[in-house]
């Protein structure tokens, strides 16, 4: 290990926010009422979205797998309660673009029956390849809002060498609060999960990263190291900074590494994992269970009871909100995540998803700010987490110098908001990010578009013009028979005419032949008579 366990680093910028999390930590988790319907949408994570493997009619039991896909990247979605699909079809989501996407309907029967379960219950009896297909077969994401694939995350190759697992319990974004929850009520679970991913990667050490604003989680899991005597798992308590919990930024606090730019943890010796989504493998690997469910924060000053919910995948944020006593007169604005890095949403009649960690609910009635021009004050570089230069990135945003502002590493940019959050001119910098890189991916999605159609018109012409030559071919040979055909008639032509002429020849030759020995014979016999 590189690291002494005092030891710590700095990311450069950062900001000290009020957290606002007290408002939902009061009371414990609470369990939330089993919903009538849950709508599932079929892609909750990046990469490819699976296959349907129910259609509508079909009787479900809870835990049961919906969506199957043979892609690498990927996640299958499962049944979070018995019941019966009622529909299939597009609904609207939680997501920035708003856009509905294909979702499965399950109307509950009310049991609660689960498939029959497969727990593992001592997980270093399998191979690190079969804890990964049970971990993809349980439909695990990161659950710290990125919901990439876990299978695929724990998988870093045959090349690279993973020294340490860092479990990430930072979760500095205000308001949000369920990761604190989830380390003082499943300490234990949470532990257990450290120990499989652990064991899957390889790693010889974990460090479990935990802000000094929550005392009670870093307290409960201490416990459960020193009563399980683990050696190898420590936990690291970190100052109270945004963003600290992303990844870069952790990274560099816990180990003064640097990921490369366009590179990952893994070719440093590092893998990161949400502490969430490590509790999640805990109950795949040695409960068996898929991930049907999740803790969210319903928080902010809109709501009457701020708390935090273990809830079914696929429950309406309606049903939450009403179970957390209602929203205020004055509520006014509701965020999937938390300010600084969550979108808000038009409606309360959307699922919960696999990442989503936090419903805020403002009540601010304030008109936001008048944008003014910027002013070149270079407060926001001086908060980049990223060491970007955010003024310049905005610039060529708003003026769409698409190339030019990739060499700026707009990409490294982690939406974190600091920038947006200083600026004096009240410039939404975050949104003008956020457009550019769709705009990119747009542009390179119709790049490899027209890529394709221009090799399959290539493919095309490639194939009529051999066609062509082959029908070129085919007519000069055609041609060329014909040809020969046609000289041997003549040929045979003639020599039939010369046959039927030879027989007048030869009758004349023959006369001509009779006539000259007559003559000869002639003059033979007047020779003889005037010797005589
Ligand atoms: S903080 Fe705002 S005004 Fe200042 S340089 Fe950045 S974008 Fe311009
Ligand atoms: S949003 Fe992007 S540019 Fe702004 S401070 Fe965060 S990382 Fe830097």
């Amino acid at each position: 290990m590189t690291r002494s366990s005092q030891q710590l680093w700095h990311f450069h910028g950062g900001l000290k926010l009020d957290s606002n999390k007290a408002m939902s930590t009061r009371t414990p988790i609470i369990k939330a009422s089993l919903p009538e319907r849950l709508v599932l949408p079929v892609q909750q994570h990046i990469g490819e979205a699976g296959q349907l493997l129910v259609k509508v009619g079909d009787k479900v039991l809870k835990g049961q797998a919906v969506t199957e896909s043979s892609e690498y990247i990927s996640a299958p979605v499962h049944a979070p309660t018995s019941g019966t699909v009622v529909e299939i079809g597009e609904f609207p989501t939680p997501h920035p673009s708003g856009l509905n996407t294909l979702c499965i309907v399950i109307e509950s029967d009310g049991e609660d029956e689960w498939i029959e379960l497969k727990p593992t219950l001592y997980p270093n009896t399998k191979s690190p390849s079969e804890l990964r297909q049970l971990i993809r077969q349980a439909g695990i994401v990161g659950l710290g809002g990125a919901a990439f694939p876990t299978s695929v995350k724990v998988n870093p190759g045959p090349k690279a060498h993973i020294e340490t697992l860092i479990i990430n319990g930072v979760e500095c974004e205000p308001y949000i609060s369920c990761d604190d929850m989830l380390m003082r009520e499943y300490a234990e679970e949470l532990i257990s999960g450290c120990s499989i991913i652990q064991y899957i990667v390889s790693a010889t050490h974990c460090l479990i990263a935990i802000e000094d604003n929550k005392p009670e989680a870093i307290q409960a899991i201490k416990t459960v190291i020193k009563e399980k005597a683990l050696h190898t798992i420590e936990v690291v308590c970190i100052p109270t900074l945004y963003p600290t919990g992303g990844e870069k930024q952790l990274i560099k606090v816990l180990t003064h590494k640097e990921v490369p730019s366009d590179g990952f943890p893994s070719d440093i010796g590092l893998l990161v994992q949400n502490v969430g989504t490590a509790v999640a493998v805990h109950k795949a690997i040695v409960l068996g269970e898929p991930l049907i469910s999740r803790i969210v924060t319903i928080t902010g000053n809109g709501v009457q009871q701020p708390q935090n919910i273990e809830v079914l995948i696929g429950t309406l944020i309606s049903e939450l909100i009403k179970q957390s006593g209602g929203y205020h007169e004055d509520a006014s604005k509701l965020i999937m995540g938390g300010p600084m890095m969550g979108f808000t949403l038009q409606t309360d009649h959307l699922p919960v998803i696999k990442g989503s960690n936090c419903i805020l609910v403002e009540n601010t009635q304030a008109e936001a700010p008048a944008t003014m021009p910027c002013i070149r004050c270079s407060a926001c570089a001086t908060v980049c987490p990223a060491q970007l230069l955010p003024q310049q990135l905005y610039w060529m945003a708003s003026s769409k110098k698409f190339d030019l502002i990739q060499d700026y590493h707009l990409f490294d940019c982690i939406e974190c908001g600091c920038c947006a959050q200083v600026c004096p001119s009240q410039i939404p910098l975050v949104q003008y990010y956020r457009f550019a890189k769709t705009e990119i991916w747009n542009q390179e999605r119709d790049k490899i578009k027209s890529d394709h159609a221009r090799v399959r018109h290539d493919f095309r012409q490639a194939r009529l013009d051999k066609e062509k030559k082959e029908r070129a071919e085919k007519l000069r040979k055609k041609k060329e028979l014909l040809e020969k055909k046609k000289m041997a008639e003549t040929a045979a032509k003639k020599e039939d005419t010369e046959t039927e002429i030879d027989p007048k020849k030869s009758a004349i030759e023959a006369a001509m032949k009779r006539v000259q020995k007559k003559k000869e014979a002639k003059l033979a016999s007047d020779e003889n008579v005037n010797e005589k």
